[in-house]
C-alpha cells in the first residue's frame, strides 16, 4: 500500500493507473467494521482501491467535536493495508484547501431536514470535500455506508444532478452484536451510555414495525421515542420518518421511507437509521 499526504503525489498515481477500474472510500479515520465493509466491497469490485483519511474542517460547526475527533493513523495504515487499499491519501487541511476560493457549493432543500437542521453548513462542507476528492481520485465507483443516510441521499443527487462520472454504491450498515451501528464517536461514551445506546436501532426498529402495522406514521414516532426516553439517558435531536432519498413527507406513493434518528449523550451524539 502506498500513503500519500499530498495532492501531487496522488494526481501521479491517478494518472499511471488511467485503465483501471478505480474504488473509492472517503473517511475521517478511527476505522472500524463499517468502514472495512466499504473497503471490501471495493477491493472486490475495482483494480485498484483509494482510500482517504480526512477529518475535514468544512463540515463542523464551531461547537462540534473536530478538535478531539478521534484519530489513530497508524492503526488505519494497518487495517487499511489488511483490506487491501492499494493507496491511502491522508491530506492536511491546508494541503486540501491551500487559499480561501470565496466559492462555496451550498446544498438547498435536502438539508433542511435532519441532522441538516441541528448542523447548519455541515453537508455544505461534505459536498466540498467530496467535489475535490472526486476530481482528484477520479473514482470510477465510491462508496458510501447507509449509516450516513442523508450524506448518501445528498451525494446520490448531487452525483447525478450534476453529472459526476461516478457510480454511487450504498453499503448497509454495519452494527455491533446488540444493534448499535459500528461509529468512530462510539468511543465517547460512557460505559453506561454504551449499554442504553443500543436502544437507538431498537427504537428504529419499533417504529418501523409499528407503521408497517398501522400505517399510522405519528404513532410510530411516538413509539420510537418513547423508548428511547425512557431507555437511554440521551436527549433526543430527532426521530423522523421522511421519504428517501427526496427526504419529503411521507405518502401513499412513498417507495422507500427512511426512520432516522440522532441522539445527543455526554460527549458524543449519536444517528441511525431503518431504511424500509
Ligand atoms: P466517516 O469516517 O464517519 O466519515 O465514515 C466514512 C464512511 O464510512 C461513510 O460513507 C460512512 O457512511 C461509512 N460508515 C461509517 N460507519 C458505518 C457503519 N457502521 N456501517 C457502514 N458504513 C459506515
Amino acid at each position: 500500500m502506498q500513503t500519500v499526504q499530498t495532492i501531487n503525489e496522488l494526481k501521479h498515481i491517478i494518472s499511471l493507473n488511467k485503465e483501471k477500474t478505480i474504488g473509492f472510500v472517503p473517511t475521517m479515520g478511527y476505522l472500524h467494521e463499517g468502514h472495512l465493509a466499504l473497503l471490501n466491497k471495493a477491493r472486490v469490485d475495482n483494480d485498484l482501491v483509494v482510500a482517504s483519511i480526512f477529518v475535514n474542517p468544512a463540515q463542523f460547526g464551531p461547537n462540534e467535536d473536530l478538535d478531539r475527533y478521534p484519530r489513530d493513523i497508524e492503526k488505519d495504515t494497518q487495517l487499511a493495508t489488511d483490506a487491501g487499499v492499494d493507496v491511502l491519501f491522508i491530506p492536511s487541511a491546508t494541503e486540501m484547501y491551500p487559499f480561501e476560493s470565496g466559492i462555496t457549493i451550498t446544498v438547498g432543500d435536502l438539508s433542511t431536514k435532519l441532522c441538516g437542521e441541528s448542523r447548519p453548513g455541515h453537508f455544505d462542507g461534505v459536498l466540498k470535500v467530496i467535489t475535490k476528492l472526486f476530481h482528484l481520485v477520479q473514482p470510477t465507483k465510491a462508496y458510501f455506508g447507509q449509516k450516513d443516510a442523508q450524506q448518501l441521499a445528498i451525494i446520490e443527487t448531487f452525483v447525478e444532478a450534476y453529472n459526476f462520472p461516478v457510480q454511487i454504491v450504498r453499503v448497509p450498515t454495519v452494527r455491533e452484536a446488540d444493534g448499535l451501528a459500528k461509529s468512530s464517536r462510539n468511543v465517547f461514551l460512557s460505559e453506561q451510555e454504551r449499554v442504553e445506546a443500543m436502544h437507538l436501532y431498537k427504537a428504529l426498529q419499533l417504529a418501523t414495525e409499528t407503521w408497517e402495522k398501522t400505517s399510522d406514521l405519528a404513532a410510530a414516532i411516538a413509539k420510537g421515542k418513547e423508548h428511547i426516553d425512557s431507555n437511554t439517558s440521551g436527549k433526543i435531536d430527532y426521530l423522523e420518518a421522511l421519504s428517501y432519498p427526496a427526504l419529503q413527507p411521507v405518502t401513499n406513493e412513498t417507495k422507500e421511507v427512511l426512520f432516522a434518528t440522532a441522539v445527543f449523550f455526554e460527549k458524543a451524539r449519536l444517528i441511525d437509521n431503518i431504511l424500509t
